[in-house]
């Protein structure tokens, strides 16, 4: 390719025509195939979509938008998973808004940076006027501060580095001695980045202690209190105390009045971890279930679950910024410290990344075109959904339904009845995987106390009574078929 050639894709004053014509050529192409989306998934396998990817020759280029489109259906577009479908019912993706979507195109072709003034100007205000925002509806005071992530993984992380730095500071100790008696209590029902996170930070291999759940799955207290007593006996320094507001798997919100009540007794740090639940935040109904959370010391918020914005866009809440000092470096290179001591607003000094996408562009662009309180409908119809397939599930003999979500989460069994019985756990298996490969829905699959069950996550207001009807009469087909096989000793041979 000559250079002449080359330049034209660069976008620059020279080329906007070039941009506008290729950029709406893509969104031609994904409203075409949104539109059209018959099924959320077509069930491919990885070994024949792998063939696909395998056989592009990426040393010689197509040059032609248009050509890579075409191309793009085959390897991705047309078996991509489409969350936008009424039938995808599994995991924490939720569809996505057009404010933010147009907020996502616009960030991209400007492509600030968000790590200093100078790589971002209006940015950076933005994206401090929407932590203030979103630190507002936390109900945290003046002294709170901020920054956008990649996600929930990265937000917690951070909170439990700011966690770890303030309980060093606060022992008169050297580091290396207190580090392997720092101790973070969560529940089982927390999210596995608490794990990674204690991994990263240096922390003993049995630095997570699990507190016990109720039934609900929703920590309970006199546990909390019993390992905060525990920790102390043995000479251990509980760094953080990680609340979750809305668990992966039961939508449970912990009961955040009394733990907040009992980190202030022991004086621990409280993490709030609201990546899912922070929808409610916005909810025209439902905001006293996070009643409590402005006492925490950290929150973790995603607004690509349940904000119905694209992956990624997540930020680190903190009641006192003083704590965000932990992750402050200057380089000359970049943001010398005299710049602070000028008040030039350097995002990076709070960050753990240095280069990061203006994500916040999404959040704003959502709230001046839609509003706050159109997203929290939107999410309301979900969780009032999730209600419904809750009782849908109760009534129906052949499914056995789990704790009853806060949020939007059902978690579920198909129970096979006579000599099927003992093959529950393979049923439920295979019923996931045949309906996957079927394409016909996807539903996502966990254990509860050791047993396999099904999940549904609803965050699709499209998604309807009927929908969710339909897809646990497939599951039960699924099921059926299976237990008619795994019970008739014919069919059982010849399946081998
Ligand atoms: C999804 C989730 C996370 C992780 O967030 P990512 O954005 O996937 O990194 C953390 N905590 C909870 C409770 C979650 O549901």
């Amino acid at each position: 390719m000559r250079l002449p050639d080359a330049r034209a894709h660069l976008l620059t004053n020279a080329t906007a025509d070039r941009y506008r014509r290729t950029l709406m050529d893509g969104v031609e192409r994904v409203a075409a195939r949104i539109a059209t989306t018959e099924r959320p998934f077509t069930g491919i396998t990885p070994d024949r979509l792998a063939a696909e990817v395998g056989a592009v020759d990426l040393d010689r280029p197509l040059g032609d938008p248009l050509a890579a489109l075409d191309e793009l259906e085959n390897v991705y577009l047309r078996d991509a998973v489409y969350f936008h479908h009424p039938r995808y019912l599994a995991h924490l993706n939720c569809p996505v808004v057009i404010p933010a979507v147009l907020g996502e195109a616009v960030l991209s072709a400007v492509n600030s940076s968000m790590d200093t003034w100078d790589q971002s100007a209006g940015g950076t205000l933005i994206e401090r006027r929407l932590v203030d925002w979103t630190a507002a509806r936390i109900g945290f005071g003046p002294a709170a501060d901020g920054v956008f992530t990649s996600g929930g993984s990265q937000s917690n992380l951070h909170a439990l580095l700011l966690a770890r730095e303030e309980a060093l500071a606060a022992v008169a100790l050297p580091r290396a001695e207190v580090l392997p008696r720092l101790r973070i209590l969560a529940s089982a029902a927390g999210h596995f980045s608490v794990q990674k996170s204690a991994k990263l930070l240096g922390l003993a291999p049995d630095a997570v202690v699990t507190v016990g759940v109720d039934a609900d799955r929703r920590m309970r207290p006199g546990a909390l209190h019993r390992e905060l007593v525990r920790c102390r006996e043995r000479g251990q320094i509980v760094m953080a105390v990680v609340a979750t507001a809305g668990t992966t798997d039961f939508g449970s919100i912990d009961p955040l009045p009394a733990i907040a009540e009992q980190c202030a007794a022991a004086g621990a740090w409280l993490h709030v971890d609201a990546a899912y639940g922070c929808g409610l935040l916005v909810s025209p109904t439902r905001r006293h279930l996070l009643a409590g959370i402005e006492r925490a010391d950290s929150v973790t918020v995603d607004y690509h679950k349940s904000f119905f914005q694209p992956v990624s866009s997540s930020a680190l809440v903190v009641r006192d910024r003083q704590a965000l000092r932990h992750a402050t470096y200057h380089a000359d290179y970049l943001n010398p410290a005299r710049m602070a001591e000028q008040r030039i607003p350097n995002q990076v000094d709070k960050s753990l990344q240095t280069t990061r996408r203006f994500d916040a562009l999404k959040l704003w662009m959502t709230l001046r075109i839609m509003g706050a309180d159109a997203i929290g409908a939107l999410f309301d119809d979900v969780v009032d959904r999730a209600a419904a397939a809750w009782d849908m599930l109760a009534e129906d003999p052949r499914f056995e339904v789990v704790t009853r979500s806060s949020l939007s989460t059902v978690v579920f069994r198909y129970l096979p009845t006579g000599p099927g019985r003992v093959h529950a756990d393979a049923v439920n298996l295979h019923a996931r995987e045949a309906l996957a490969a079927s394409g016909a829905a996807v539903v996502a699959a966990t254990k509860v106390d050791g047993r396999h069950f099904l999940k549904f996550t609803l965050l699709n207001p499209e998604t309807t009574v009927e929908d969710i009807a339909v897809v646990l009469e497939l599951v039960a087909r699924h099921a059926g078929h299976y237990i008619d096989r795994v019970t008739t000793p014919m069919l059982a041979c010849n399946a081998r």
